[in-house]
């Protein structure tokens, strides 16, 4: 199976080119020709282990992989780096159940694409015979650099750059960054936000000129982030996963339908559920939650996107996103892959900012619905949620379950949800603890983690530790118009 690009510059791409490219020629993002089944029922998946499970899932999409190549990268990826033998847990609380996809290296779910991406970048390397060294060139909006890194960390043939906004982040989150380990690591603050960042990056990868410079010296630059199918194809994994151990521990029937309730910002995560549920995963709702940066709630309920709109910080920084890229992959599949339409739209998300869909796009889209949370409701959600069961949740879990909490007492939907628990809460521990009213003193980090430990009866994960010890690597900060000069910097 090949893929395209959704603006119709690239077609007939091998998976493993289309890996290696990141983003299409065209500026449009790949898209696999034909949207792949399971090969097998839902109930066929119940006995497997996580990575049995994505070794399947990623078999259907990556089909010039040999069994051999693609069952290495898994093995690679899922291995003792993750904290818990099951990959992703589910926990049931309060009714819902939280899929855990925290338990990776960096502690939140950027991990469960970002420990597999640079085997499968490798690997695609040597199968398109490519000796050049591949320059990862990524923007984050906090956990997707440290996991990068912490991915690409001494891989050999790679470099990895990340870009991050300086005020945009938490604390720990810029604490992760800055004590990155790697003699191929490099980070830089932004003096911007995300989408700054994140708009840098596409101009870098635009700037043929630039791309020729690096190609003579033998460097070609790819993506780490969710634009690359090489990220975005493991996340379906995890939901084809979480469905099946609902089905193993009695929790749901063969066949029943489930709702999954995702906390979004680039459109990534809740994409790989739209694709779990393509390929035969019983999912009735998408409920895609934002915070205060609502521009996807607006677009499900009225069908404009529209980001002309003040960009706002909130407590779940890795959502505070206005141009969420990966919505051009649904785009494209509800015009019914028409190319043209798509590019047009981009072209006027790029001239006006804007942009307003037709009624045969909405209705394909029908399956999603947008929420927002805003953040009082937020902290409050954090609280409740640990009065009533004793569990603790971060930021952007609590987008989620404040979303679907109000979605369900408004449609009175009583079908089982799945939410994406994103981020453990001990990455995000000022706010989590203000949430729970617990005295933030003089802020030191490390005290509250110390705090929330004991309250929430979790032990504190390795991530912390590693924070807590280690001195401070990277002290870069660059202008917006500078990237490209940071990147020959680092490169030199
Ligand atoms: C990246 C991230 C999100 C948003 O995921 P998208 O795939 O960009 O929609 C949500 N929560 C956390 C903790 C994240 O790191």
């Amino acid at each position: 199976m090949n893929y395209q690009s959704t603006r119709g510059g690239e077609t007939g791409v091998s998976p493993s080119l289309a890996i290696l490219k990141g983003l299409a020629a065209d500026g449009g993002l790949f898209v696999p020709e034909e949207l792949p089944r399971l090969d097998g029922r839902p109930e066929d998946f119940r006995e497997l282990s996580y990575q049995e499970t994505a070794y399947r899932v990623m078999k259907q999409f990556f089909t010039d992989f040999t069994e051999e190549e693609l069952r290495c990268c898994v093995a690679a990826a899922y291995d003792g780096k993750f904290d818990t033998a099951s990959i992703a847990p589910l926990e049931k609380r309060d009714g819902c159940y939280f899929l855990e996809l925290f338990h990776g290296r960096t502690i939140a779910f950027k991990d469960m694409a970002l420990s597999i991406l640079p085997h499968l970048m490798v690997t695609s390397a040597r199968k398109n015979g490519v000796e050049d060294r591949i320059v990862i060139l990524t923007a984050t909006s906090g956990d997707t650099g440290k996991a990068a890194m912490a991915g690409f960390q001494d891989v050999p043939g790679t470099e990895i750059i990340v870009f991050y906004p300086k005020d945009g982040v938490s604390r720990f989150q810029e604490l992760q960054m800055r004590t990155q380990n790697g003699g191929n690591t490099h980070v830089s603050a932004i003096l911007g936000n995300f989408d700054d960042a994140q708009t840098g990056v596409k101009q870098i990868f635009g700037d043929k000129a630039f791309r020729e410079r690096l190609k003579r010296r033998g460097l070609i630059l790819s993506s780490a982030n969710s634009i690359n199918i090489g990220r975005l194809i493991p996340q379906v994994a995890y939901y084809v996963y979480a469905y099946a151990q609902l089905l193993s521990s009695g929790e749901l029937e063969n066949g029943e339908e489930i709702n999954v309730c995702v906390p979004t910002g680039n459109f990534g995560n809740i994409l790989a559920a739209k694709l779990a549920k393509e390929m035969g995963i019983p999912i009735a709702k998408l409920l895609c939650a934002s915070n205060e940066n609502r521009v996807l709630t607006d677009f499900f309920r009225d069908g404009i996107y529209d980001r002309n709109r003040p960009f706002l910080l909130t407590s779940s920084p890795s959502m505070d996103i206005l141009l969420s890229s990966n919505l051009e992959r649904l785009l494209y599949l509800s015009a019914g892959r028409n190319s043209e339409k798509t590019a047009a739209l981009m072209r006027e998300l790029g001239a006006e900012g804007r942009y307003r869909v037709d009624d045969r796009m909405r209705d394909f889209m029908g399956d999603f619905y947008g929420g927002c949370a805003a953040e009082p409701e937020v902290f409050a959600c954090i609280r409740a949620l640990y009065e009533k069961s004793g569990y603790v949740i971060d930021p952007h879990t609590a987008v989620a379950k404040a979303v679907y909490d109000r979605y369900r007492s408004e449609t009175g939907d009583r079908r089982k949800t799945v939410i994406a628990a994103t981020a453990s809460p001990f990455k995000f521990a000022p706010a989590v603890m203000q949430a729970l009213s617990e005295d933030c003193g003089d802020g030191d980090i490390f005290r509250l983690i110390d705090r929330l430990s004991e309250i929430s009866g979790v032990v504190e994960p390795e991530a912390v530790r590693e924070v807590r010890n280690a001195p401070l690597r990277h002290d870069t900060v660059s202008a917006v118009a500078e990237m490209e000069k940071t990147v020959e910097g680092f490169l030199r």
